[in-house]
């Protein structure tokens, strides 16, 4: 019989590439959908990557435990993949309580259901690089202490210890993969990444001008999406549940990975880049650098994707979307 999986926030980027994954896998594949007026247009990851008609959607809300219960009961699942949260950091300072609600709470939510609805399954937490923060060493692993530095990294900080402490106090197989920024032609268009390539995209096609951005001098690790669903996968196939690093070891500034963009579409950056105060956010996140030695050690995972080869994929994406329809 078919291995069942749940996945939350499967209507995101990693939903997305996860459920592409686990169907070639053979996964009889579930989602969690929340109620929205918008409805048809949700899936819309999940259409551009043609899976959206091969997977079952079931409506529940990470706020409303007795849905993700009735969800957990109805489809009995051997995985659950908890990757829905109020995911963006600069919204976590307008929106804390309910960043706290879902990105915090919510993990608990979805551990109840498992521990009440299917305590055998295997559980997977969408942790954050953004946990080391402030950082306090130079090369973060496992073992390098958090310093959170936004309401957002304070409820990845929760839903990372509440999945240990589930593990350590009921037995369950709950894994928390800390996973360093990943991107796509999928990923949300507030993060910078596709801020950078669709504005690139717009400009090279004569529907916008400039682009606006806050600290160019931030430096992140930033791998593919496709990539780092392999590495959530494997790690609910160890024996034993646990908690992994998982990174290219490669940083670079916001502004050399504009420079990729800029450059891919043949445009000169310093013409349309304007540096915008209303995009510094109240406290930052200098430089993220992850060391992923035991991932790669324990799971055999190894990224295939590097930026260049990323942003390059975003900007053609982009620019195939902005073609099509100068709204998308
Ligand atoms: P996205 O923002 O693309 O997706 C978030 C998902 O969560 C969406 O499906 C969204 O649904 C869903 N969601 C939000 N609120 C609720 C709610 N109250 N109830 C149910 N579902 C909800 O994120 P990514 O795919 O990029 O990331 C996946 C996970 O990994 C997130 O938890 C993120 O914080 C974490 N993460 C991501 C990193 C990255 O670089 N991408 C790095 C480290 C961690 P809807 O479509 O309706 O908005
Ligand atoms: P994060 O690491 O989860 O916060 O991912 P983001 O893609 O949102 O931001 C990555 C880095 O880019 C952060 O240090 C931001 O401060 C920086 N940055 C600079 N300008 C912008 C911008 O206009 N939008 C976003 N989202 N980030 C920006």
């Amino acid at each position: 019989m078919a291995r069942r999986a749940l996945v939350t926030g499967i209507t995101g980027q990693d939903g997305a590439y996860l459920s592409q994954f686990l169907l070639e896998k053979g996964y009889e594949v579930h989602g969690v959908i929340r109620r929205s007026s918008h409805r048809g247009v949700e899936d819309h990851r999940l259409r551009w990557l043609g899976v959206a008609d091969r997977v079952q959607l079931h409506d529940a809300d990470l706020a409303d435990v007795s849905s993700l219960l009735r969800t957990v009961n109805d489809v009995q699942p051997d995985e659950i993949y908890n990757l829905a949260a109020q995911s963006f950091v600069a919204s976590s300072w307008r929106q804390p309580i309910l960043t706290a609600n879902v990105t915090a709470v919510g993990v608990t939510n979805v551990l109840e259901a498992m521990r009440i609805g299917a305590p055998g399954a295997r559980f997977y937490q969408a942790s954050s690089s953004e946990m080391y923060g402030l950082i306090q060493e130079s090369m973060q692993s496992e073992k390098t202490p958090f310093y959170p530095r936004s309401p957002y990294a304070v409820a990845k900080l929760y839903g990372h210890w509440i999945t240990v402490n589930y593990r350590e106090s009921f037995g369950l197989h709950a894994s928390s993969g800390i996973l360093f920024n990943h991107e796509s032609p999928l990923r949300g268009v507030e993060f910078v990444t596709r801020k950078v390539t669709r504005t690139v995209a717009a400009i090279k096609l004569g529907q916008a001008s400039e682009l606006r951005l806050g600290n160019i001098d931030a430096k992140r690790d930033w791998g593919h999406a496709r990539d780092y669903v392999r590495a959530m996968w494997l790690m609910l196939q160890q024996d034993k549940p646990d908690d992994y690093v998982v990174a290219t070891g490669v940083t670079t500034t916001v502004r050399d990975m504009c420079k990729i963009a800029f450059a891919h579409a043949g445009l000169e950056m310093d013409r349309h880049l304007i540096i915008d105060p209303a995009f510094f956010r109240p406290a930052e996140v200098d430089v993220l650098l992850g060391d992923s030695t035991k991932a790669r050690a324990a799971l055999g995972w190894t990224p295939e994707i590097d930026l260049e080869t990323m942003i390059k994929e975003m900007v053609d994406a982009d620019l195939e979307r902005l073609r099509r329809d100068p709204l998308s």
